[in-house]
């Protein structure tokens, strides 16, 4: 008997930008006496049905995006005659469909760090429980990533996570619901052992996969002293020292290491701790911009973001601290007009961010959007369906079969939001624009690394994803497989055996 864990996807590239950190957590919670589990990462290849033996536990993550996948997963390893268990957003969200659409014996719900043990337990133990609640664990109790299974020369990048959870409410976002908003801070001391165990093994690049790298604002502060909430205000205090401890320990690890993390635009008023992150070669966020219009932010609920001239100065400080930009944008938000396509691809180009992706809103489960999106689609006399499957579970249309726009919009065509996204893209991408920014890096060879990357993002990212016709998806798998190779020999360095821990 053997523990599996895969990680759907329909498309595989042979080498990945990100180490999923869920499988490698997951293997760690997995009890001893069960052996070290085989880990499947369909995003390298697709999973072997012949692995799975007859009373085999298999344990398949999935999020809204790789839902249908990771079903028909689970119905080969059921046929296998293995015990099946989902886990991930999406199964937390809908548990009796995956074990209906996707014939698994039992769910874990929440944070899988204590909860996956006990499912593998009642499993094997022919227990009757199918949901097993793991809920939102406290931080002392997140377990390091068994690393010692990763297989060689086959990631770009390692992650580790600091801090789950997110304050915030954006409308198109489940983390806040599902990680909850309460930020559950990871202590300094683990997460730096882990990283350095990551450089032992020849990672220089680490994602520090956060929900909000930035939990605690100025304005946060200054709202509960306002509010003479010393308690408060003292929690508040207490978590951003963390931060930035945290960050001096950073500091402290090999010269040739760089960090990048996710962060919401306030930072930038921060300038204490955006030089904070300079020292710590935190090199790179992604920054949720969504839109570059009051009327979009509004939409989104992300008032606290700004728009205009001032997002442009705004996004500039991330980079004046040394800091680069991955910005996220959002098109198909009901205020957007066919003249903020180009704007918003103007305005990233203004604002000079080293990166930038284009989403078409999607009204994913857990989030505000979905609620009213179902809800609106309820109301109506006859419900959107493809091959029988309304469109409210958009996630098991098959993917050729699915839309690629979902909320009506008032004024443009879903096609034209499509192409016009596609556009922006394009342009964003040109060839003169990536060669400009590329100024970003020093010497000629890492200005040619940085153009490869590029392509790369492009094409694993938009054309993948937007693009309608299969041969245009044949051929950006095809050039990601050829540009993933020597991408990754840009981020991986010696392996540091030796290295100690910094205190
Ligand atoms: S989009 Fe970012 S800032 Fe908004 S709730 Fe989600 S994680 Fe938090």
């Amino acid at each position: 008997m053997r523990i599996h864990l895969i990680n759907p996807s329909h498309v595989s590239f042979g080498i990945a930008v990100i180490t999923p950190r869920w499988l490698y957590v997951l293997a760690a919670a997995t009890p001893e006496q069960y052996g070290d589990p085989v880990i499947t990462d369909e995003t390298l290849e697709q999973f072997d049905p012949d692995s799975i033996v007859a009373g085999d536990v298999v344990g398949i993550g999935i999020h809204t995006g790789n839902a249908l996948r990771g079903y028909e997963v689970g119905h080969l390893a059921r046929a296998r005659g293995a015990w099946v268990v989902y886990g991930g957003i999406h199964a937390t969200l809908y548990p009796e469909e995956a074990i209906e659409r996707g014939g698994g014996h039992a769910v874990v719900k929440g944070d899988g760090d204590v909860a996956w043990g006990q499912a593998i337990e009642g499993c094997l133990n022919g227990s009757s429980t199918t949901i097993y609640d793991g809920g939102k664990i406290d931080a002392e109790q997140f377990l390091k990533a068994r690393w010692d299974l990763l297989p060689a020369d086959r990631y770009m990048w390692a992650s580790v996570q600091t801090v789950r959870g997110c304050p915030k409410h954006c409308s198109f976002c489940s983390v806040w619901k599902t990680d909850g908003q309460q930020p559950r801070q990871r202590r300094v001391d683990a997460v730096v052992e882990e990283i350095v165990e990551l450089r032992r093994r020849g990672f220089r690049f680490i994602a520090l996969a956060d929900d909000n790298f930035y939990p605690v604002t100025l304005e946060d502060l200054q709202q509960a002293s306002r509010r003479a909430d010393h308690h408060r205000l003292e929690e508040l205090k207490t978590m951003r020292a963390e931060r930035f401890e945290l960050m001096e320990r950073l500091a402290k690890l090999p010269s040739d290491m760089n960090f990048f993390t996710q962060i919401t635009m306030e930072a930038a008023e921060d300038p204490d701790f955006l030089d904070a992150m300079r020292k710590a070669r935190i090199k790179g966020a992604l920054v949720g911009v969504e839109s570059v219009t009051a009327e979009g932010l509004k939409d989104v609920y992300k008032g606290f973001n700004l728009y205009g001239d001032a997002l442009v100065t705004r996004l500039q400080q991330f980079k004046q601290h040394g800091i680069h930009v991955l910005g996220s944008f959002i098109f198909g938000l009901a205020s957007d007009r066919a003249d903020t396509f180009n704007a918003t691809a103007a305005l990233a180009l203004k604002a000079d961010v080293t990166f930038a992706q284009f989403v078409m809103l999607t009204p994913y489960p857990g989030t505000v959007d979905f609620a009213k999106w179902e809800l609106a689609q309820a109301k109506k006399p006859d419900a959107e369906a493809i091959d029988g499957i309304p469109i409210t579970r958009h996630w098991l249309i098959p993917q050729s079969r699915r839309p690629k726009v979902y909320t009506p919009h008032p004024t443009l065509s879903p096609d034209e939001i499509r192409g016009r996204t596609q556009g922006v893209w394009d342009e964003f991408y040109s060839l003169a624009h990536i060669w400009r920014r590329s100024r970003a890096v020093k010497s000629l060879k890492n200005r040619i690394g940085f153009v490869l990357c590029s392509k790369l993002y492009r094409q694993m990212y938009a054309n993948t994803g937007i693009a309608t016709d299969s041969a245009r998806h044949a051929k950006s798998e095809r050039m990601a497989r050829m540009l993933a190779k020597p991408c990754r020999r840009l981020f991986v360095g010696k392996p540091m055996p030796e290295l100690q821990t910094p205190v």
